[in-house]
């Protein structure tokens, strides 16, 4: 198979395929862009079906990386790595270590953190043979308590910046008795609605587990409802923290928040969909632009003068970003996924 002549080949910069025989490690570290600095990006381990299919997921992952950090205000470009095997049953703690050489071997052109199938321990054996490894030390915990090595806080608080400000732009209001209907009740989900209930705001929530939706009933004040009616509520925000491709044909036509603004990555089943949002007067946050709260947060933990105000002082960033997004694309009279993604090639020297 082709690398350049893959339909997902950006002009990435460089393509590493790692195999180790002794620990059957085999993964592929992909770099997109580092016009702005070394590329960040998670590892993910999969069961992919084939090789062809996890050469896909790091090309693609790796480019989305390159625009999040750009938007995010970050000196970093965007690289991944995937490592082909089911995480449960193939994964041994030699090959994570083999996976730390392989990570060091780029010299520093990518740096590694976690994604799916791929724990804090796991770093932690990765780090013992790289320092281009980050995601691994306590963090800010936004809500009092012990930071937990988690970036899920940083997270919810960046989403939670970025839907009030949306709110602001498109409704002229603050989030005083604003209804919010939030898909899953995750890491992320749980901590954003605790914010936005601080900040005065009425939640209708879904999950399709039973036990966090009782904590928000009791703990937040909550209405629950089901899961299929969620997309549909008549509510100002629609917040989706749960899966991605919820934007889609089906769904649609019955949204009828004025605001989308949630944590899911890659929430339009396809771009066109964000032009059909606009002509229905319907204001949607890009999502790579409003979750970016756990990016900006390890990017933080390399700095090693960085404190936690200034960790909260860039995610809130988040903030003036979304308007610039807001301004630029009823100036232009495009789309806000497509003016981010415009801004964010300005930024990294693309156009
Ligand atoms: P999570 O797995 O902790 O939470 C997801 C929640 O959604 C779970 O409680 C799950 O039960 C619920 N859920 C699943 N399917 C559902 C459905 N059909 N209807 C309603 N609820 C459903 O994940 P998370 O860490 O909270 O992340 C949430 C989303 O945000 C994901 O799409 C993730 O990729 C994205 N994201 C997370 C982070 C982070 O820092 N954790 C950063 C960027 C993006």
């Amino acid at each position: 198979m082709s690398v350049f002549d893959h339909h997902e080949f950006d002009n990435h910069e460089q393509v590493v395929f790692c195999s180790d025989k002794k620990t059957g490690l085999k993964a592929i570290i992909a770099v997109h862009n580092t016009n702005l600095g070394p590329s960040l990006g998670g590892c993910r381990m999969w069961n992919y079906i084939d090789s062809g299919d996890a050469l896909n997921d790091v090309l693609r992952l790796s480019k989305g990386m390159t625009y999040k950090a750009a938007m995010a205000n970050l000196k970093l470009g965007g690289g991944k790595s995937v490592i082909i095997g089911d995480p449960r049953k193939d994964k041994t703690p030699e090959m994570m270590e083999a996976m730390g050489r392989f990570v060091d071997s780029v010299g520093g052109k990518y740096i590694t953190a976690e994604d799916s199938g791929i724990s804090l321990d796991d770093l932690l054996l990765m780090s013992k043979h790289s320092s281009h490894v980050t995601g691994i030390q306590s963090r800010y915990s936004f809500h009092g308590g012990e930071a937990d090595g988690n970036p899920a806080p940083a997270t919810a608080y960046g989403v939670f910046v970025g839907l009030r400000e949306s709110v602001r732009y498109a409704l002229k209001s603050d989030l005083q008795g604003v209804k919010v209907a939030i898909q899953g009740l995750g890491h992320v989900g749980y901590r954003l609605a605790k914010h936005l209930k601080e900040a005065g705001a009425q939640l209708f929530v879904t999950d399709i587990y039973q036990e966090q939706l009782a904590k928000a009933e009791s703990e937040l004040g909550a209405t629950i409802v089901s899961p299929e009616e969620i997309l549909s509520l008549d509510v100002d925000v629609l917040a989706p923290c749960a899966l991605g491709a919820v934007i889609n044909e089906r769904s649609l036509p019955h949204i009828k928040a004025k605001v989308i603004a949630g944590a899911a990555n890659n929430q339009l089943a396809v771009e066109a969909h964000g032009e059909e949002l606009k002509a229905k007067g319907i204001l949607y946050a890009p999502d790579y632009v409003i979750n970016a709260g756990g990016v900006i947060d390890i990017y933080h933990q390399k700095q090693s003068d960085s404190s936690g105000e200034q960790l909260k002082e860039h995610i809130e960033q988040i903030g003036s970003t979304l308007s610039e997004i807001y301004e630029r694309a009823e100036q232009l009279n495009k789309s806000t996924n497509t003016v981010s993604n415009l801004i964010a090639e300005e930024r990294f020297g693309l156009s």
